[in-house]
């Protein structure tokens, strides 16, 4: 009998080497080996982004297929066999865990999915579901906190906004941080490819596709269909042997989370929010090029930050001034010796703007000198040439602001976090064309025409 099952992995990867996405291509190739029908493409799943214990992007696997039910087991077994075999357990942050949902997903753990994004999740809660009326297997190795991304992977549901992510590997015993590529054809390709985003920095010159860690991802190429990244993939030039490739369905660049606004009493360390409050004094920069300023929200102030690393960002913040009203969003960093618990910004929107008047003129009109008043309602003198103003020789103006209402302002693409959502995808899906084809056609076309997009790539 023909049944559906979903499979779930998280956290095999850590600081020196591996990926999550790489041991889910493994499964995938295990899967098609065994002979299975895949319902999607793999889905690549980020959540909170702020939880301390993630290796990078705190990204999750599953994969939904329909198989007789006599495979299964050999299927269970099979996949536990290569967590066991690929993941790093031997780091001390690696935290392997596998679910396998058999039907359709336990809505405890589309629940799930939807508190991992933004919140901070315990295990002993997965266990309890795993644990309780739960139609299916799981497995882990160590404490298994990898549980809690696996079965909030199985529970996501991608209907209303996705993206896609072409990723390709090279041999994961590869370490070097390094990756060769023709760069100069990753910018020609990403100009000629509109549907595809988050290619290269312009602003800041950066490449955006290659990683730099000691994993085994070569390149990871977004965009708003399959075909995009296929075609980005099949113009850029390639310097180094590619082993594999895979495509996944993703919630990255889609913002999901930020569900739920926090008023300033009620914001937790680590959780992804957006809080509405007043500028309560003008931002400042501070050593090393972070600029801060405090938000009332609900009578209490908040510390929040545009750090050094959202570069052209912190010159929108420094644009604010005290009593302006704005929805922030980011994560929330606990407090430390030397700061109070802080939002890391990742945008804000402006809600209103405070109306700033200003006294013209600014300068000494006869030499353009500094003005010093001389008291309340006594007029000014110039500082260089004694020049003095009465009241009455001043006018006002409404100070032009640098900022508008309405538009969103968030980090550049060199900053952005896998689940930011991008300014150009804004534009983008207003022409963003939906394939007819369900995912699972589309998937299983991507299967067919695999070897050949790995022997494009051949040097
Ligand atoms: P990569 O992106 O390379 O796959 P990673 O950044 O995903 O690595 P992991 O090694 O998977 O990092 O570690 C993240 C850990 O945090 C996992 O164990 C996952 O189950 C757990 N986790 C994810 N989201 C939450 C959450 N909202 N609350 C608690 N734990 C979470």
């Amino acid at each position: 009998m023909l049944k559906e099952y979903t499979i779930g992995i998280d956290d095999t990867d850590s600081n020196y080497g591996m990926c999550t996405t790489y041991l889910a291509t493994l499964i995938v190739d295990l899967l098609e080996r065994i002979g299975v029908d895949f319902l999607d493409f793999p889905r690549l799943v980020r959540l909170n982004p702020n939880i301390p214990y993630k290796t990078r992007g705190n990204g999750a696997v599953s994969i939904k297929f329909i198989t007789e039910e006599k495979k299964i087991k050999e299927i269970w077994r099979e996949s536990i066999k290569l967590v066991e075999t690929y993941s790093d357990i031997d780091e001390t942050n690696t935290d392997p865990g596998i679910v396998l949902q058999s039907g359709k997903p336990d809505p405890r753990l589309q629940q799930i999915y939807q508190e991992a994004l933004y919140s901070v999740i315990k295990i002993e809660t997965i266990k309890e579901i795993l644990n309780k009326d739960f139609n299916g297997e799981y497995f882990h190795i160590k404490e298994g906190r990898g549980l809690i991304g696996a079965s909030a992977a199985i529970g996501t549901d991608l209907q209303s906004d996705y993206t896609f992510e072409f990723i390709a590997y090279r041999d994961p015993n590869i370490k070097v941080s390094k990756r060769l590529i023709d760069e100069e054809s990753v910018i020609l390709a990403d100009e000629s490819t509109a549907l595809s985003f988050g290619n290269y920095d312009y602003i800041h010159n950066q490449l955006m596709i290659t990683p730099h860690g000691p994993d085994p991802v070569y390149v990871g190429i977004r965009g708003e269909n399959a075909r995009s990244v296929i075609d980005m993939w099949c113009k850029i030039k390639i310097l180094e042997k590619i082993n594999t490739i895979m495509l996944f369905r993703s919630n990255q660049h889609t913002q999901p989370h930020f569900p739920k606004e926090f008023n300033g009493k009620e914001i937790k360390p680590h959780f992804s929010v957006k809080v509405r409050g007043t500028v309560n004094s003008d931002p400042y920069l501070i050593n090393g090029g972070h600029v801060l300023f405090p938000l009332i929200s609900d009578g209490k102030s908040i510390n929040c930050a545009a750090y050094e690393p959202t570069k052209i960002f912190r010159h929108f913040v420094r644009e604010l001034t005290t009593g302006d009203e704005l929805m922030v969003y980011g994560g929330v960093r606990p407090a430390s010796d030397e700061y109070p618990i802080t939002i890391n910004l990742e945008h804000f929107e402006v809600l209103k703007l405070k109306k700033i008047i200003s006294r013209i003129p600014v300068k000494c009109p006869q030499c353009n000198g500094s003005l010093k008043s001389l008291g309340m309602n006594q007029g000014f003198r110039c500082k260089r040439c004694k020049n003095t103003l009465k009241e009455k020789d001043f006018g006002y103006q409404l100070k032009k602001r640098g900022l508008r209402t309405g538009v969103r302002y968030t980090i550049p693409i060199c900053a952005q976090r896998h689940l930011t959502k991008p300014l150009s995808r804004d534009v983008t899906l207003q022409f963003h064309k939906m394939s007819k084809k369900p995912f699972e056609s589309e998937f299983r076309e991507f299967l067919i025409n695999r070897n050949d997009l790995i022997e494009k790539s051949k040097i």
